[in-house]
């Protein structure tokens, strides 16, 4: 009897036994497919991987943390260590919106003279925005990076200046995304703004370029005149608090101009801002589909 029951009792152990291992036998061939599927997911997919990806991955850790601290539970907010923040340079530009601004742009470089043109905003902690045409890109890559590094703008000013309301639906597309595409490929960066050719616009053309058009308020007709002291007459009878100021990078004259004008300026009072800066900071909004001159209080 006794045997007997020791008999079954080992009988029901080896069973039992044999249940767990077959059990985990099962727990293994069940994970193992997914972690197969897993990595052949991540070898064989060329996406890249998204901020969301991991935003999802750290959501689920701070859950899994959640259950296993106990009643350590910490919210990102309320982490224990209090967040150091990065040392600001001391050389960081700061914008005051209450104080007068204007924005100078140039158009149709980058050209010889852009280098020059960029140290001596950078002498000035100022910047500017450059509406550049899509031609001069290629041969320009490290103007337009450093551009960006120094915190200016880069517009899209079309591929090689056509009149812009003269042209084809095909041709007015290669014009503005051939721009952006190019610039892009040489800084990562797309433009937001763009400024026709000449100023030349119309209703329909405005609505299908799909970003706001910049104009401006003063015309330094540097184009025109080559002249430094014309330049600068035209910047100095006229400047005032929000205006957005057109020269073009393309002229030794306006280099020699902006030399003057720029340290000038700013002895007056105004500070020298891009335009999305200037819009920003005076509360102004850019839309596509519309055109803009100056941002006046
Ligand atoms: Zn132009």
């Amino acid at each position: 009897m006794t045997k007997k029951f020791l008999a079954v009792i080992l009988v029901f152990m080896i069973v039992l036994s044999m249940g767990t291992v077959s059990a985990n036998v099962h727990n293994n061939e069940k994970q193992e497919p997914n972690d197969v599927q897993v990595n052949k997911l991540t070898e064989s997919s060329n996406e890249l991987i998204t901020n969301d990806d991991i935003k999802t991955d750290v959501e689920e850790n701070i859950k899994h943390e959640t259950v296993n601290s106990g009643n350590k539970q910490y919210t990102v907010t309320e982490a224990p260590e209090p967040i150091i923040p990065v040392e600001e340079k001391s050389d960081k530009r700061v914008i005051y919106p209450d104080k007068p601004m204007i924005a100078i742009t140039y158009d149709d470089g980058p050209s010889v003279y852009t280098p020059e043109v960029l140290d001596i905003l950078k002498e000035n902690n100022s910047v500017a925005t450059f509406f550049v045409l899509g031609s001069r890109v290629y041969d320009n890559n490290d103007t337009l990076n450093r551009m960006l590094e120094e915190g200016n703008q880069i517009g899209n000013h079309s591929y090689n200046h056509k009149n812009l309301t003269t042209i084809s639906d095909e041709e007015l597309y290669k014009q503005i995304k051939g721009t952006d595409d190019l610039v892009y490929i040489a800084t990562g960066y797309t433009p937001s703004v763009m400024r026709p050719p000449y100023g030349s616009t119309n209703k329909e053309l405005i609505q299908k370029i799909s970003k706001p058009v910049i104009k401006w308020s003063v015309d330094t007709r540097d184009w025109e005149n080559r002249n430094v002291e014309m330049i600068n007459k035209n910047i100095f009878e006229n400047v005032k608090d929000g205006d957005i100021i057109l020269m073009h990078d393309l002229y030794e004259s306006t280099l020699e101009a902006s030399k003057i004008a720029i340290p000038e300026l700013i002895s007056r009072g105004f500070q020298i801002v891009t335009i999305d800066e200037l819009f920003e900071y005076r509360g102004a909004s850019l839309a596509a589909g519309e055109q803009y001159y100056n941002v006046y209080k």
